[in-house]
């Protein structure tokens, strides 16, 4: 009863799945996020939809995708990593499926499922930070999601933390995305092994020898499993990850960071430095409070969950 299905679909993977009202789920399904093609994106869906519903009995659809929704959340304005351009997702979505479909950012969903669900239960003002191929950003303020005049708020991934730093996707340098996402890990990783430093053999060993094959997560599983290097480099990506919450503590002033996303499998490894390096860059540290940063509760499922969850309020609230 009441179940719905939430698709996340972000700049690598797609997770899919049957969602009950308390968030538990009951059945998903993984795919690789389809290359530079809006079609194929919708072509997947679709199929997920199919799959899903046809063992289950689902009363609504939620999409949590990495764009920029407007405010009506009908159209994709912009994606850094996909392929959509003003693009009219959810009629299109509508149209295909023939039933209502309720759209949000990937951040969004991830961050109000932690919320209603997850390390964020009861807490007035929370932001979640996800990391995956970039950073997405969501603030749950007073119970409700702050989406900003146009719907745009939260892009925390592009504040640039590095003037003349490295290019991202969004056509700007030196994002924070740049420096403590999965791809940041990724992009680290191959260098050092292009360098052929001999720090870098049991990296290569795994990808046997392509360095194109090294991606964050392989990079995170070599870490857990206790390689030095892999692990430096995790922990630096704590560093920026920590210094980045210092910059939206002095913005926002949350009561909780949570940190969800595919990296977040680092656990541990990736949050003792972030809070360091938090500490640090504290503004007014000392004299003021600070407040903690959690791992999220629901892992690298919680923008499914909180789609399709968000999915369940908008239809009922809707005309
Ligand atoms: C995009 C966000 C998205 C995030 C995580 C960023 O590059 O701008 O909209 O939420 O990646 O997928
Ligand atoms: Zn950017």
């Amino acid at each position: 009863r009441g179940l719905a299905i939430g698709i996340d679909i972000g700049g690598t993977k797609v997770a899919a799945g049957v969602v009950d009202p308390r968030g538990v789920v009951l059945d998903q399904r993984r795919r690789l996020t389809p290359g530079n093609d809006p079609r194929a994106v919708e072509a997947t869906i679709v199929e997920l939809v199919q799959e899903l519903s046809a063992g289950h009995r689902v009363l609504s659809v939620g999409i949590g995708a990495a764009g920029w929704m407007d405010l009506s959340s009908s159209t994709v304005l912009f994606s850094p990593h996909l392929a959509w351009r003003n693009e009219p997702l959810r009629a299109n979505l509508e149209r295909l499926l023939r039933r209502p479909v309720v759209l949000s950012n990937d951040a969004d969903a991830a961050g109000w499922a932690e919320w209603r669900f997850g390390a964020g239960r009861g807490q007035s003002r929370l932001v979640c930070v996800t990391l995956g191929t970039g950073i997405g950003g969501a603030m749950v303020m007073d119970s409700r999601l702050e989406r900003g005049r146009f719907g745009l708020a939260g892009e925390f991934g592009h504040q640039v933390i590095m003037p003349q730093g490295h290019r991202c996707e969004c056509g700007n340098r030196g994002c924070w995305e740049q420096y403590a996402s999965g791809n940041a890990l990724g992009r680290e990783a191959r260098e050092l092994a292009r360098a052929k430093s001999p720090v870098a053999q049991e990296l290569l060993r795994r990808v046997d020898g392509d360095v194109d094959a090294i991606t964050g997560t392989v990079v995170t599983e070599l870490a857990l499993a206790g390689d030095a290097a892999c692990r430096e480099l995790v922990e630096e990506v704590g560093e920026w990850l920590g210094l980045g919450l210092a910059n939206l503590a002095a913005a926002l002033d949350p009561g909780l960071f949570v940190i969800g996303g595919g990296l977040c499998e680092a656990g541990e490894m990736l949050l003792a430095p972030a809070r360091r390096s938090f500490a640090r860059n504290l503004t007014g540290r000392g004299f003021r409070p600070a407040a903690p940063i959690s791992l999220a509760a629901l892992g690298p499922g919680a923008g499914m969950i909180g789609a399709a969850d968000l999915s369940r309020v908008s239809s009922r609230s809707r005309p």
